[in-house]
Order: C-alpha cells, then sequence, then structure tokens
C-alpha cells in the first residue's frame, strides 16, 4: 500500500537535498512532481488539484521555519495536506445516550461488510461494550451463514432469520433485532446489509427501508480500497442513496495504489472513521489521518523531531555559525560544541543526524559519534583555552597532551576529534565557496 507514492514523494523530497533556498521556479518543479506522483497513485482529479495548490501557496508563503531546510519544510507542508485531505481529526464513534446504538454497513458486495461487521464487533467488545451482530444481507446465499461465523469468532451474539426460511425480509429482521437487543440490553447493534457487485436502484431502497426502520446512529460505508478512485463514483452514489456518516476503509493492506484513501474523505466531506488491513479480525483499527500521512511519507517520527526542532532549536545561534563557517576559517571548536550540544538537547543523536541548519555537512562526523563519545568531545574542548578552541591549528604535541590529560582522555583522542573537526571544517568552506550553502541537512530515507 502506498508505496510508488512513498518512492516518489522520497524521491522529490531528495531533489530538493542541498537546496538553501527554494526559488519559485524550484517549487513548481516540485509541485508538478506531487502532481505526477498523487495522479499516479490513482487520486481523484479535483483532490490532487487542491492538494498541489495548496502545496504551492504554502511553500511560496513567506513564513517558512527558519530550523527546517527546504525538503524538510516542503515534507511538513506536504504532511499537512495529506492530514487534511485524509479528514484531519480521527473522528470517534457517535454512542446513542439510549442505548443500543445502532451502527448500519452499506456498501458494495465484497467491499468487506461482513467481515467488517465481526471486526467491529470484537473491537467493540474489547472495549467493554456489549455488541449484538443482524444478518440482514438476505441476498446473497451465504452472507448470513458467514455472519455467523465471524460473530462466533468474535464472541458476539448473531440476530438472524430463522435458517430455512427462504428469501425472507431484511427490514422485518432489522425490527425484530431491534427488539432483541432492547430485550436483552445489548448497548451496539451492528447491521450488516445487502450489497451488489454494482450500484443499483433496489439495492439503494433496501438500505434505505433499513435505515427507517432502526435509525441507525452511524451509517458507514465500507469500501474497498482496491477500487482506487472508483471508491469516489461508489461512495457519492451510496451518500445520495442511502446517506453515509463515515467510512470504512478495507482491505488497506491489499496492492493498492491509495487512491480510495486520498480521495475519499474529500469528496464525500465525511470522514474515514476504521480502517481494515487483513482478514484476521484483530487487522481493524481506528483511521488516524497524521499515522496515515506519516506512513505515506514514510517519515516515522521525523516530524515530531522537526516539530521539537522548531521548538528547542535556536535558529539565530545555529545561522551565525554557519554564516561565520562560510565567511572563512573561524568556525571553532567552540561553535563545533555549541552546535552539537544544541543537537543533544533534541533527542537522540542517530535520530536527528541534519536536522539543524548548518549541521548537514557535519553529518559524516556525527554519524561515528555515540552518545557517549559527545561527553569525551565535550570533555576534550573544556580542556581546550579559548585560543586553541577558536583556533585549532595551534595545537602542537604539548597541548594536546595537557588537553588529554585535562579531560582525562588519550592524546589519540585528542588528535581524531581535532582532524575530524579539521576535516568538516574543509569541507563546508569548499562547499561555501562553490556557492552552495553548507549546512543543508541530509535528508531521511
Ligand atoms: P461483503 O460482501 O461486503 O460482506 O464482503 P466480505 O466481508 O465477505 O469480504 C469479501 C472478501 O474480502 C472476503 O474474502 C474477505 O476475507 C476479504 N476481506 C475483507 N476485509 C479484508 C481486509 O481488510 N483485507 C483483506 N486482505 N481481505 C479482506
Amino acid at each position: 500500500m502506498f508505496d510508488t507514492l512513498q518512492d516518489r514523494l522520497q524521491a522529490t523530497f531528495r531533489n530538493l537535498r542541498g537546496k538553501g533556498r527554494l526559488s519559485d521556479a524550484d517549487i513548481d518543479a516540485t509541485v508538478r512532481e506531487i502532481r505526477l506522483a498523487l495522479l499516479e497513485a490513482d487520486v481523484n482529479l479535483a483532490v490532487v488539484k487542491e492538494f498541489t495548490a495548496a502545496v504551492r501557496d504554502q511553500a511560496r508563503g513567506a513564513e517558512l521555519s527558519q530550523a527546517l531546510n527546504p525538503a524538510q519544510q516542503i515534507i511538513k507542508i506536504v504532511n499537512a495536506q495529506l492530514v487534511e485531505v485524509l479528514g484531519g481529526q480521527a473522528r470517534q464513534l457517535r454512542f446513542a445516550k439510549t442505548p443500543p446504538t445502532v451502527i448500519m454497513l452499506a456498501g458494495l458486495q465484497g467491499s468487506g461488510k461482513t467481515t467488517l461487521a465481526g471486526k467491529l464487533s470484537l473491537w467493540l467488545r474489547q472495549r467493554g461494550h456489549t455488541p449484538m451482530l443482524v444478518a440482514a444481507d438476505l441476498q446473497r446465499p451465504n452472507a448470513v451463514n458467514q455472519l455467523q461465523i465471524v460473530g462466533q469468532r468474535a464472541g458476539v451474539p448473531v440476530f438472524a432469520p430463522e435458517p430455512g426460511n427462504g428469501v425472507g425480509d431484511p427490514v422485518a429482521v432489522a425490527r425484530a433485532a431491534m427488539d432483541e437487543a432492547r430485550r436483552k440490553l445489548y448497548d451496539t447493534v451492528i447491521v450488516d446489509t445487502a450489497g451488489r457487485l454494482g450500484v443499483d436502484a433496489e439495492l439503494m431502497a433496501q438500505a434505505a427501508d433499513i435505515r427507517d426502520a432502526v435509525h441507525p446512529d452511524e451509517i458507514l460505508f465500507v469500501v474497498d480500497a482496491m477500487i482506487g478512485q472508483d471508491a469516489v463514483n461508489t461512495a457519492n452514489a451510496f451518500a445520495e442513496g442511502v446517506g453515509f456518516d463515515g467510512v470504512v476503509l478495507s482491505k488497506l493492506d491489499g496492492d493498492a495504489r491509495g487512491g480510495a484513501a486520498l480521495s475519499i474523505a474529500k469528496v464525500t466531506g465525511k470522514p474515514i472513521m476504521f480502517a481494515s488491513n487483513g482478514e484476521a479480525l484483530t487487522d481493524f483499527d481506528l483511521f488516524h489521518p497524521d499515522r496515515m500521512a506519516s506512513r505515506i511519507l514514510d517519515l516515522g517520527d521525523l516530524l515530531t523531531l522537526i516539530e521539537q526542532a522548531e521548538r528547542t532549536f535556536d535558529v539565530e545561534q545555529s545561522r551565525q555559525a554557519a554564516d561565520k563557517l562560510m565567511a572563512g576559517g573561524d568556525f571553532g571548536l567552540d561553535d563545533f560544541l555549541q552546535q552539537m550540544q544544541a543537537v543533544r538537547k533534541m533527542g537522540p543523536m542517530s535520530k536527528i543526524l541534519g536536522m539543524m541548519p548548518g549541521m548537514g555537512q557535519m553529518k559524516d562526523v556525527i554519524e561515528n559519534i555515540d552518545e557517549r563519545e559527545i561527553d569525551h568531545i565535550e570533555a576534550i574542548i573544556y580542556s581546550m583555552t579559548p585560543a586553541e578552541r577558536a583556533n585549532p591549528d595551534i595545537l602542537n604535541g604539548s597541548r594536546r597532551a595537557r588537553i588529554a590529560q585535562g579531560s582525562g582522555m588519550q592524546v589519540s583522542d585528542v588528535n581524531g576529534l581535532v582532524n575530524r573537526f579539521k576535516e568538516t571544517r574543509k569541507m563546508m568552506q569548499q562547499m561555501g565557496r562553490g556557492g552552495g550553502i553548507p549546512g543543508m541537512p541530509g535528508m531521511p530515507g
């Protein structure tokens, strides 16, 4: 799921690596790539247009955070747009003031309704509810039986018409089920309805009749994520024919490009409430737009770090250090230490490489440092005189021996640090002279 989209977006972000500032042309090129990535993922065209326009506007807007490099800024903007397109806040189920809460499932045949009924009932049971399933899908020969099986697996009772009763009347079954639920004090009733292979008027009318008989608190439209943006047409048909309050995406584990997920909330204006990602009853959970967005961007917790960086990082200090560095040779060990300590405030080293402006080119140095080693580096630098810190070139043999002794380290440790520092500085100055701004942090992935 989302693999292609993920790859394409990552490639787009990688192209921004090393850029100091984004020109309008850079932004346009980036937005074009994002547009292609979304279209390729089968996202609805109207959604793509709105999405890319928003990214372009925000990227051009002046209020960009100075703590982030251009690629990170774009990631942040794209992430925010993804969350928005996926529906913003996670939406919880609404429970009726007077039980039972009635949840009706609607959707095409094969969309995963019956499976979902089992998943949702188990999910509710695990949260202290007492659900009952209702087999109001009397169209498909095996549907009642299938619901009974999932009910059994979920440990949830199933209300079904007597076997051998012919076709039966789903509306009557639904009514009888409500009586039963009230009598036996079930607090939620999940009504599985019939679906067809395609949208048709009779199917809609039946679903609407069931709806009017049970007065659902929530109508959930179940849609197979694998059908791509066809999901949008189906959703619109159901919205018109029966109406619904929320969407459940099923088969998110399948080889889908993500178009359904990324189109449906925006186009229908209804939140995606649950996601189903497997055939097991536990492959199911509330849908969290923000988590899904970071999954698509493959960010792990980078976004949290980006936020942390914005909160804790002293932009001015870092910029001064970077300016100093570019201007000439007076970037000293003091600055080096200051930067390293700033990074450290934000979290474990391994995670925050390249998070800071001015630190990107130190990546290679930092990459080989573990947390304990920073203590050592601190100790070594603190054992230097201000003059030595400002200009490590004056560190001759006797000074190095003194520093080693003062910091409790070996002379070879002092040498190692000084050498790495000098190499880094040289590299950064070369880049500065080359016109590129050093300190554009490396990107994830
Ligand atoms: P219904 O006709 O809408 O009731 O759909 P079913 O619940 O019978 O599901 C149709 C098929 O999709 C069944 O084979 C299910 O096992 C399968 N299915 C349902 N949900 C998922 C899911 O989240 N992931 C996968 N891989 N298969 C699913």
